[in-house]
């Protein structure tokens, strides 16, 4: 396998395995890999260009296949170093791709119906993926200390994967976040600092102090550091794939916070088609929203490009980004695979939550009741064919989000008799 080696500004040599440079996603202007996000030609967002020329598809299979259970089997296809699964990190990943025959019968779906449960990761959420390709990138960039802004499991996945590997973190959420989100970012010892205002003013906050000099040496997993960051989505995918057998799913149904989990995942399927270990054939990407924070939807509905920002209000506030910075380009993805973006009521996703628990046994965050809920919409609109193999993510865990599902409890008080037990009927 090709391994490149690209001299950063500092003149020391960065190893960061396939990756070969930074290109702009607007105007394709190209720079070496470094930590910079915005294009200094037209101010786009950069992406990680990679080579992957040398690759033989059957090597390739062979060696994913014979790799370690977590993102790592996927490490010829990131920007990380070949010998990263010996670096001390979380080892997210190859969670579980359930069957869920139970909810297909409840919503009429025929064509095979999954949950990729990505509640399994380390710290319970699908950013477990995302921080340890920037954690990479930060160890070859020299920073040493991870830092974000987020809506809570970002929070949680860099103060987890800072502890282990030995960085410094501080990072910053919306003072007002679930508890559940709060003690799940305190406990791994980082420092943790309560922004009075919402997702969008702690991002603004953050792009402030990367320009201070009280932000230096500092490594934001989701703002300089962001191109790497989003290339852990696209592990999402591949796990995807390779689990139904190296097969390409007819529809995938993706939640939207930022919209940049949703656009790797369109980018790893193309990689897959690409190198040949999917067959080439259509695939319908589809994005999931909170009503209370849908600015993508609304575009997508109205035909628009450009997605005008919102204020959140919804209980999905792992979700709540007002203004995401991917949101166009997701309009780009449902339009060019034939998918679509749509958006639930809070009441809706609290009942989807309680459908997915009920049905398969999985208990999800309110991202996860986004998903499953816009998923039985766009089934009834019939945008989502039942007769397709359909992918639904849930990407967090519903123990972080119990005050969604407040009320649920009890069947019954009873006094430790037989008696008691009858008289409430329970026998
Ligand atoms: C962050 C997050 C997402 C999606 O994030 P994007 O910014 O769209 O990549 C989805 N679900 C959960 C639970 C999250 O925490």
């Amino acid at each position: 396998m090709a391994v490149q080696t690209v001299a950063t500004s500092s003149d020391s040599t960065v190893d960061l395995g396939p990756a070969s440079a930074l290109s702009c996603r607007e105007c394709g202007h190209r720079v070496p890999l470094g930590p910079v996000f915005a294009c200094e030609e037209c101010f786009g967002p950069l992406e990680i260009s990679y080579d992957f020329s040398a690759y033989d598809t059957e090597e390739l299979r062979r060696r994913i296949e014979a790799g370690p259970a977590s993102i790592w089997r996927y490490a010829p296809l990131l920007p990380v170093p070949a010998d990263v699964a010996g670096k001390p990190n979380l080892n997210p990943g190859w969670t579980k791709l359930v069957k869920a025959d139970n909810l297909a019968r409840e919503l009429g779906v025929t064509g095979g119906l999954y949950v990729k449960d990505d509640s399994g990761n380390p710290t319970h959420s699908f950013k477990d993926r995302v921080v340890a390709q920037a954690l990479e990138a930060a160890r070859a960039f020299g920073f040493t200390t991870l830092s974000c802004s987020s809506t809570g499991n970002l929070a949680g996945a860099v103060g987890a994967a800072a502890a282990r590997a030995g960085f410094r973190s501080c990072v910053f959420i919306p003072h007002d976040l679930e508890q559940g989100k709060v003690v799940m970012a305190a406990v791994y010892g980082g420092e943790l600092v309560g922004i009075e205002g919402n997702y969008d003013d702690v991002n603004r906050f953050c792009s402030e102090l990367i320009g201070d000099p009280a932000g230096e040496g500092w490594g934001f997993v989701n703002v300089n550091l962001r191109p790497y960051y989003a290339e852990g989505s696209k592990t999402l995918a591949y796990e995807i794939c390779e689990q139904l057998g190296w097969r390409l799913p007819d529809q995938i149904v993706i939640p939207i916070a930022s919209g940049s989990q949703l656009t790797k995942i369109d980018k790893g399927l193309q990689e897959l088609i690409k190198l040949g270990l999917v067959e080439d054939k259509p695939y319908k990407i589809f994005g999931a929203q909170a009503e209370g924070c849908s600015p993508v939807s609304t575009a997508f509905k109205a035909g628009h490009d450009v997605v005008r920002p919102q204020k959140p209000d919804t209980i999905a506030k792992s979700l709540a980004i007002g203004n995401p910075a991917d949101g166009p380009y997701v309009l780009d993805v449902a339009r060019r695979t034939g998918g679509a973006v749509e958006d639930v009521t809070d009441p809706e996703i609290v009942d989807a939550i309680r459908l997915l628990a009920r049905t398969e046994g999985i208990f999800a965050e309110t991202a996860g009741g986004v998903t499953v809920g816009v998923t039985r919409k766009l089934l009834k609109e019939g945008l989502l064919d039942p007769a397709k193999t359909t992918v639904v993510l849930n990407t967090g865990d519903g123990l972080k989000t119990l005050d969604a599902v407040a009320g649920t409890g009890l069947t019954a008080t009873i006094r430790p008799t037989l008696d008691s037990f009858r008289e409430a009927g329970l026998a």
